[in-house]
């Protein structure tokens, strides 16, 4: 947007000599000096008055001289009432504005066009301020944003209008993935997509994982908190691909990575989608999103994960090409335990695990469960091991894939379950119901897969509750 800059210096001007004039005066009486930092505060406070009587007027003056009737969108007819005073909170704080108001049609519904062009909802918050608020409340508790909302902006905003534009934000992104999935369901848009397919990544990644999430509604009357306490997983899809780090920029684990592979990788482009939702479900959103990224159409299309069989369900059901990793330090600390378990601290224990280990690595994983199984007549986890690693044969190919350049270990999603889950849902004082869990999660999720601003717009374009 451009504006008059000859306007802003002149008000400049203005703002700069009353402040001179404050100072000075302050001087004059002896009563101290005022320091930097409490004039950029006032002055901050007195730009906002400005912000705030400048929205008021501006939103009052684009209402026009009103008509005496306008078309209802029920296709009847609405009569002008009144020039009708209402509030809206926006990035400089409350402010009032005036503008016409229809109502008369036989459909009971009234409007106001002025509202309706800008997405204003009288009494709430406008767009502006709705994704400053979100922000903040993906980022800290709902308890705690108030606080840090206040410092920055300068005046109060109440915990709960945090919460709800938070949540609605991530029922934003809930909304694209549902229509993400019934795309994704369309015959015909699949098969236009197979002929003309366009760019298609060739090496991508997809990941999943779950974590824990403690979902403690608010208790009814008469219920205690323990009554409604329940921990459910929330699922996370991390989509990406890979480059390589140059070797300036290398952390210690990947040096370490380097020397053993001769490659070290990341992630990039990373996209996040999230649900507290059984396994099926879950895989509607994995289709989805893998078919707005063309991920079946992908030359190379690679799966790392845990052990966790739903996430290995999910893959073969929908994108059976797909190659199927285990997270290699899953596995290891597969190895870790049942050393553990079956020798005492000393030689043996550590022999053992360097056999085992190096075997793993070069994808012999029959002489892994050999190994296990010579184990297993003692030893309970040794058992399972077997069972594990047996079940997980062909994911454990760790020497092909090494040679292939593909990437073995899941941290990525992992990161993306603490960034996501962790270090959100659980900080002290959370308190979730699964709507509220999910909605969170989902504009986080959003946000940290740089799908940020598409929320916005749509925060803007859609004034009226969803
Ligand atoms: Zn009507």
């Amino acid at each position: 947007m451009d504006y008059n800059t000859e306007v802003i210096s002149s008000a400049a001007i203005q703002i700069a000599e009353m402040f001179k004039s404050i100072v000075m005066s302050q001087q004059q009486g002896r009563q101290g000096v005022y320091t930097i930092a409490q004039i950029e505060t006032s002055m901050r406070e007195a730009l906002r008055q400005i912000g705030l009587q400048a929205l008021g007027q501006f939103l009052s003056a684009m209402q026009t001289t009103p008509d005496r009737e306008i078309a209802c969108a029920c296709g009847g007819v609405l009569h002008y009432q009144r020039m009708r005073e209402e509030l809206i909170i926006s990035v400089f704080g409350k402010t009032s504005y005036r503008r016409a108001y229809y109502a008369g049609c036989s459909c009971q519904q009234g409007k106001s066009p002025l509202d309706e062009q800008f997405g204003l909802e009288p009494g709430g918050v406008t767009a502006g301020l709705a994704q400053l608020l979100a922000l903040a409340g993906i980022e800290f508790s709902y308890d705690q944003s108030p606080k840090w909302l206040q410092a920055y902006l300068l005046f109060e905003v109440s915990e709960n209008t945090v919460r709800s534009e938070t949540e609605r934000m991530g029922a934003l992104q809930e909304k694209q993935e549902e229509a993400l999935i019934q795309c994704s369901q369309d015959e015909t848009y699949l098969q236009e997509r197979q002929r003309r397919p366009g760019q298609v990544v060739t090496r991508l990644y997809g990941s999943m994982d779950a974590a824990k999430v403690r979902i403690e509604p608010r208790p009814k009357k008469g219920q205690s908190p323990e009554e409604h306490e329940d921990w459910r997983d929330m699922k996370v899809l991390c989509w990406f691909e890979t480059e390589s780090v140059p070797p300036a920029q290398r952390s210690a684990r990947q040096r370490t990575q380097a020397e053993r592979q001769q490659v070290a990788l990341r992630a990039k482009n990373l996209r996040y989608c999230c649900n507290i939702t059984e396994a099926d479900d879950f895989g509607q959103l994995l289709w989805a999103t893998g078919c707005s990224l063309k991920a079946d159409l992908s030359p190379e299309l690679i799966f790392l994960g845990d052990g966790a069989i739903w996430i290995w369900n999910l893959v073969t059901k929908y994108y059976p090409n797909a190659i199927q990793i285990v997270d290699w330090y899953h596995a290891e600390e597969h190895l870790e335990i049942v050393a553990s378990a079956a020798f005492p601290q000393g030689p043996d224990r550590s022999n053992w695990l360097e056999g085992v280990k190096q075997a793993l690595w070069d994808g012999q994983v029959e002489q892994v469960i050999s190994a296990c199984e010579a184990l297993a007549a003692s030893c309970d986890l040794a058992r399972k091991a077997v069972h594990y690693f047996y079940t997980h044969a062909e994911r454990m190919r760790y020497d092909h894939f090494r040679a292939a350049g593909y990437m073995i270990g899941s941290g990525t999603v992992e990161s993306g379950c603490k960034q996501i889950v962790t270090q959100r849902l659980k900080l002290p004082g959370a308190q979730w119901t699964v709507l509220g869990a999910v909605q969170t999660a989902k504009a986080r999720a959003a946000w940290l897969s740089g799908h940020w601003q598409s929320l916005c717009d749509q925060r803007s374009a859609l004034p009226l509750a969803i």
